[in-house]
């Protein structure tokens, strides 16, 4: 793939095709980051958005096969939809339930999740290096929790708790992590004291994201000292959560990490080379910096 290196980063007929899809997609922050992981590495390669509505996703998928687009990734609302179209499915992607990234080989379709490795990649490089033996609250059961949930299952802690504002979704999430960790859901009224005891407490909600950043999921006084308030959300990079969660003496973990990774696994699935993930969330802080 990479032998016809452009000049000076140029477009020429030998650019392989990479975008995301997503309705709305026009403020995703993935075109930045991903040419600039091509740029890093001298690969020939060009990402672009697709603005594709869900009446156009089979459409798009045969556009896909059609014009040799390598690599995709997809957010929302495609991420449950897309999977009928998928030649394989990694059995990691199935046991979420949902395909953030796909794989374009030679026509056959591969559909990988990369959100719940990323996200724990960034937690233990970031704020916690050891997930064994923690007890870790989970708050919110949509598509981003249920990625996380099913990686920091893989990394052994002691014990998952989740709570959801629709409390049959917290339910059904726990149930199906059984085998995997020891997971429990509970109600609104037992958060407090779950999150006196956990080590790790995490926000999957988009509670607190902007515009409406003077929110918070949780009461962060309810945290023990030294714990990690971890969010999923970027943008702000400190939501309130985390600020309170520093003030009560807790160590903060934003979702920029888990974006940037997520990325990473994405561009390392499709061209086989190691992410320049520094130079990845270099241009993704700038972009977030200027606004
Ligand atoms: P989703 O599937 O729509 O799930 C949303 C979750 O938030 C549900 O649990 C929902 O509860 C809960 N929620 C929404 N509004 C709420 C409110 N006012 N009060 C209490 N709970 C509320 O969305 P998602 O894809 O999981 O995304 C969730 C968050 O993760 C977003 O902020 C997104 O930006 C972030 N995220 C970050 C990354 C990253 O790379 N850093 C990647 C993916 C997602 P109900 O079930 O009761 O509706």
């Amino acid at each position: 793939m990479n032998e016809h290196l452009p000049e000076s980063g140029r477009i020429d007929s030998h650019t392989v095709l990479y975008g995301v899809i997503g309705d709305p997609v026009r403020h995703s922050k993935s075109p930045i980051m991903m040419n600039r992981a091509f740029q890093e590495t001298g690969i020939n390669g060009v990402y672009a958005a697709f603005h594709i509505t869900p009446d156009k996703l089979a459409d798009f998928v045969a556009g896909v096969k059609a014009m040799g687009i390598r690599g995709v990734n997809v957010t929302i609302p495609h991420k449950l939809d897309i999977m009928k179209h998928m030649d394989h499915i990694d059995p990691g992607a199935e046991a979420i339930g949902a395909v953030n990234t796909i794989v374009n080989d030679n026509g056959t379709l591969i559909g990988y999740n990369t959100d719940g490795i990323g996200y724990v990649r960034s937690l233990k490089e970031e704020a916690e290096p050891s997930i064994e033996g923690k007890k870790i609250v989970v708050i919110g059961a949509g598509g981003a929790s249920r990625g996380i949930v099913y990686a920091l299952a893989g990394e052994r802690p002691a014990l998952i708790t989740i709570a959801n504002r629709t409390e049959d979704k917290a339910l059904e999430l726990a149930r199906a992590l059984r085998g995997k960790a020891e997971a429990r859901a509970i109600t609104s009224e037992h958060l407090k004291e779950a999150c006196r005891q956990a080590d790790i407490v995490i926000n999957t909600t988009s509670v607190g994201m902007f515009p409406k950043t003077d929110e918070s999921p949780v009461d962060a006084s309810w945290l023990k000292e030294g714990a990690v308030a971890s969010d999923l959300i970027y943008n702000p990079m400190k939501t309130k959560f985390l600020q309170d969660a520093e003030s009560a003496g807790c160590r903060s973990h934003g979702g920029l990490g888990m974006f940037i990774y997520q990325g990473a696994y994405a561009f390392e699935y499709w061209t086989g080379r190691t992410a320049p993930a520094a130079a990845m969330r270099e241009t993704v802080l700038a972009a977030l910096q200027s606004g």
